[in-house]
């Protein structure tokens, strides 16, 4: 009779490596010769191993138990509520795996031939056109891997305007100071000159000190509508008229497309580039670093200079067309990330148009519900109606040691992913907050009593927040370390790198 749990046994935190005993196996390999020779034998010496690789041996079931266990010790949209800001964490239908896992898409091989591919070919095309007709763009590229290359290929496409027109003086890109970091970083990257207009009282972009800021010098406004705040942008007809007065170019971010889906279309605020992320808005699992999309739409003007190969639709046969004189060139190899395009595109046929509106309905109606619930709790520094996000503030326990972070980390406890912290940079110790569409009222209310018990905590017990969590497997790294030097092996395999000219690799040089 067992009469303890059997800790130890199934959950203790073992390596794959320590698990190990030699001679177990989790696969056996068929005895009989398949070839006429040895496998071994028809492999040149030259690329064969002088010694055995230092694999774990371990059983299936071990295996699996293994990573299923290390699995779970994870958040993931499938197992937490995860009320990540500006990050657009909803659920994921199921649908789009199984779809992107069936053969004919799956097993495409990136050198195809076009008449072989026809249908991954219309996949990507119609994608395009739902993507123009979402925003109100003329043209879609689907070749950038992620917003932030996105953003990369939108400024190149800016200066490719402008050199065409030999206009070589608008050297300079205005983003507000509230923006997305990579805007400032993507308009640097592309040899551009940041200049940062700051928000008004209301948090909002300071008319007078853009328009200040906007001169002959200025290549293009990079703007997010609605802004970080989570707050609608009222004045952006009267923006971009301006800024195109002054023979200015306007970018739309568009990562967070997800409050303005069959509302309000970029294209009709009159931006001339966006770029959307497909990994959030259109429903992608991401985070972590997973694959993205970060597609770029432009008005008439600019498809000249959009990447090559372009996909194209003659007499009912898609094409690849490289015949593009001002392209930009590839920004990325084949299509981009073929499988977050057809997770994309299947989501929005089967949501359809109406579904695609209730989408951003539902998730201003979330995030406004959570934040006139969280305003008895938390100061809310730009209180006005949101729209798929809105940003609180903790820095009224600052006095008593308490950041942002400390409540991020005590979420963690009661099974709720932080929200964005320290983000964005014009609020001190902000909690950036978008719980979007997918998740119900009682899941809102659950975060609400969380943030009751922890508002508790940090005025009765704040030193209980500060070393929270307490569930999770590790409590408090050093981050700064954990990110630059990360230990990514079991131990040190420097010693095996430095074994002299390593004699079962052969040369490359
Ligand atoms: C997420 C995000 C980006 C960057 O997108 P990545 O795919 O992470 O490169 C840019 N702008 C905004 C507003 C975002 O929320």
């Amino acid at each position: 009779m067992i009469t303890k749990p059997l800790t130890g046994l199934m959950t203790k935190d073992e390596l794959i490596f320590e698990r190990s005993k030699a001679g177990k196996k989790g696969i056996s390999f068929p005895k009989e010769r398949i070839f006429s020779k040895p496998l071994a034998a028809r492999i040149p010496d030259l690329y064969q191993r002088k010694q055995t690789t230092a694999l774990p041996e371990i059983s299936e079931p071990e295996i699996v138990r293994h990573f299923v266990n290390l699995s779970r010790k994870n958040f993931s949209i499938d197992t937490h509520f995860y009320p990540l800001g500006s990050c657009t964490m909803k659920y994921n239908p199921k649908i789009n795996e199984e779809i992107a896992r069936l053969d004919g898409f799956a097993w495409i091989h990136p050198f195809q031939t076009p008449e072989t591919i026809q249908g991954a070919l219309q996949v990507l095309f119609e994608l395009q056109e739902m993507l123009c007709e979402i925003t109100g763009m003329d043209a879609f590229s689907l070749q950038p891997a992620a917003g932030a290359h996105g953003e990369l290929c939108g400024m190149m496409l800016v200066r490719a305007y402008y050199h065409q027109r030999q206009d070589f003086k608008r050297t300079k890109v205005i983003v507000p100071d509230s923006s997305h970091g990579t805007n400032p970083a993507s308009a640097a990257l592309c040899g551009f000159e940041v200049v940062t207009t700051p928000s008004g009282p209301d948090g909002r972009v300071d008319l007078i000190a853009l328009e200040k800021a906007m001169d002959d010098h200025t290549a293009c406004l990079m703007l997010t509508n609605p802004n970080t705040l989570g707050l609608f942008e009222k004045d952006i007809l009267q923006i971009t008229r301006l800024a195109h007065q002054k023979g200015i170019l306007l970018y739309y971010d568009g990562a967070n497309l997800n409050p303005l889906l069959g509302i309000v279309r970029p294209g009709d605020m009159g931006f001339d580039i966006v770029h959307l992320n497909l990994h959030k808005t259109f429903s992608t699992p991401h985070g972590g670093g997973g694959p993205g999309a970060g597609p770029v739409g432009v008005k008439k003007s600019l498809i000249p200079f959009l990447p090559v190969p372009a996909i194209k639709k003659k007499n009912s046969v898609f094409e690849l067309d490289s015949n593009q004189p001002h392209s930009i060139g590839k920004v990325r190899s084949f299509f981009g990330n073929f499988g977050v395009l057809l997770r994309a595109y299947v989501y929005i046929r089967t949501i359809g148009s109406d579904g695609l509106t209730q989408i951003s309905r539902d998730a201003i109606l979330n995030a406004n519900y959570l934040r006139r619930r969280l305003e008895k709790l938390l100061e809310i520094p730009y209180n006005d109606y949101c729209m798929h996000e809105f940003v609180a503030t903790v820095r009224q326990y600052k006095s008593k040691g308490l950041h942002a972070s400390d409540f991020g980390k005590r979420m963690l406890d009661f099974g709720i992913h932080a929200p964005t912290v320290h983000f964005p940079l014009v609020v001190e110790d902000a909690l950036m907050i978008e719980p979007t569409e997918t998740e119900s009222k009682e899941v809102l209310d659950q975060l609400v009593e969380v943030f009751e018990i922890m508002v508790k905590e940090a005025n009765d017990d704040p030193e209980s927040l500060k070393k929270a969590p307490y569930t999770m497997p590790i409590r408090r790294p050093d981050e700064v370390q954990a990110a630059r030097k990360p230990i990514l092996s079991w131990r040190d395999y420097s010693q095996d790198l430095k074994r002299p000219s390593s004699p079962d690799m052969p040369s490359t040089g």
